[in-house]
């Protein structure tokens, strides 16, 4: 097993890996910012370091200096969370070039899936539905680019090679405007990626998000835990998460399934992943794949049993797959709401002193958060300040703790999204189940696309 892990990241995440490794004897080494020192994990933590100020390029993403802090602590692994460098080629690489082990896929494979283009070229040899488009990059000839537009049929989307967050796409309803649509493209994703080439798909009109969480030893041995399904999302970002996905074709669902778990053979993949769908009318077209952590990990670990960060640890260890397929039983459903420290209406970050938090309880609730009473969320990083999962038999019993559940926290002081929750876990369309991706903007009363 490993013998110390430096947790390369902040908040909620940074505690979740840090809960895995105590669980499992394994010493911590806590790195924060001075803009973070009162974060929760760090009294929790055997040790921990200081890496550089508050903005996160001179700290959370400062490599030589995380590298350092594993140096002095004698830290033997470094587990990197979600966001910051945790699908930074280079960062694994040079991690594992200082002799330390990363937990997470090779590097070589990070690389392969940041590069969209290359990603969905894998997908299409492992046998993984995709979105139909460009073979590869969209040409520069422009006869060529609108021939292979008419084919795939408009509307169509041009995305960036290395785009990421929601940013680098541009939707092309008509032909004269494909050749405009895609310089301008090619140009916003030259200085905001520093890599200009973009490909091609068809724009789906009305698509859910489903994902396919996987797990891989990098040697020969994978498997799936089943889907989830995040399509309550506002500006691409995830709001509410549930898994088992609702209302998903049966034979669909088996052949994805398979396929993902395939191709992470295929690839020699390392550790955990999420495969990311489209998903409509009753098919699936992957659109990229996450070589981390997700945030949304824990309706996964509700309805499978199986705990995903005491799993990569262990086959960054160098351990085979603790678990087999036949092994992952799928049981009731979860629901998990983000709590970010945000004005509801507005959507405009809240940071400042949480002057009282009360955790909500009872039966099939857990709470994934690093806040207490008297944090200060501090301005520099994401609004993220906590999960709220709730389990249940039934999706409908898991709503219906998920109601109870938000009725009783209580965050004073800041401003958060928790009334949009409380509104959302009414609504009849969330509450019926299998709404697409476009919902929550229309419910807000925004223009998607
Ligand atoms: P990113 O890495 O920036 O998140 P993705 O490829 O995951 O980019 O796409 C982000 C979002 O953009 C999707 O969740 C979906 O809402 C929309 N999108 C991407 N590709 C398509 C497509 N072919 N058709 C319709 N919507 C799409």
């Amino acid at each position: 097993m490993l013998e110390k892990v430096l947790i390369a990241n902040r908040g909620e995440i940074a505690l979740r890996i840090l809960r895995a490794c105590k669980e499992m004897g394994i010493k911590t080494v806590a790195v924060h910012s001075t803009a973070d020192r009162e974060l929760m994990h760090l009294a929790l933590a055997d040790e921990s370091v200081c890496i550089g100020p508050a903005p996160s390029n001179k700290s959370y993403l400062h490599i030589p200096a995380i590298i350092a802090a594993a140096e002095v602590t004698g830290a033997t692994a470094i587990h990197p969370g979600y966001g910051f460098l945790a699908e930074n080629a280079d960062f694994a690489e040079q991690v594992e070039n200082s002799g330390f082990a990363f937990v997470g896929p090779k590097a070589e494979t990070i690389r392969l899936m940041g590069d969209k283009v290359s990603a969905k070229a894998a997908m299409i040899k492992s046998g993984v539905p995709v979105v139909p488009g460009s073979q590869g990059p969209l040409p520069e000839d422009e006869e060529e680019a609108l021939r292979i537009a008419r084919e795939v049929g408009y509307p169509v989307i041009i995305k960036a090679a290395g785009g990421g967050g929601g940013r680098g796409m541009r939707v092309v309803h008509h032909e004269e405007d494909l050749i405009k649509s895609a310089k301008l493209t090619r140009t916003e994703a030259g200085s905001a990626f520093g890599n200009s080439m973009v490909y091609l798909e068809k724009f789906l009109g009305n698509p859910r998000h489903v994902e396919v969480q996987v797990l891989s030893d990098g040697q020969g041995n994978a498997i799936h835990l089943y889907d989830r399904d995040c399509s309550l999302q506002r500006r691409h970002q995830k709001v509410i998460e549930e898994a088992p996905a609702p209302m998903i074709d049966p034979k669909a669902r088996a052949e994805v399934l398979k396929r993902c778990v395939d191709a992470c053979v295929e690839i020699g993949y390392r550790g955990a992943g999420t495969f990311e769908f489209l998903y409509e009318d009753g098919r699936f077209y992957f659109i990229e794949m996450n070589t981390r952590v997700q945030v949304e990990h824990p309706v996964t670990e509700m309805v499978t049993g199986v705990d995903i960060v005491k799993e990569m640890l262990s086959i960054a260890a160098g351990n085979k797959l603790s678990i087999k397929q036949e092994d992952v039983k799928l049981t009731g459903h979860a629901i998990e709401c983000r709590i970010n420290a945000e004005d509801p209406d507005t959507f405009m970050p809240s940071p400042g002193k949480v002057k009282q938090f009360h955790a909500p309880g009872g039966n099939g609730v857990r709470v994934d958060s690093h806040l207490y009473s008297g944090y200060t969320v501090p301005p520099h990083y994401d609004s993220l300040i906590g999960k709220l999962i709730t389990f249940g038999g039934s999706r409908e019993e898991a709503m219906g703790r998920m109601r109870n559940a938000l009725d009783e926290i209580i965050v004073d002081g800041i401003k958060t999204n928790v009334p949009l929750h409380r509104n959302l876990v009414r609504d009849e369309g969330f509450c019926a189940g299998g709404v697409n991706i476009h919902y929550l903007e229309k419910k807000l009363g925004m223009e998607s696309h």
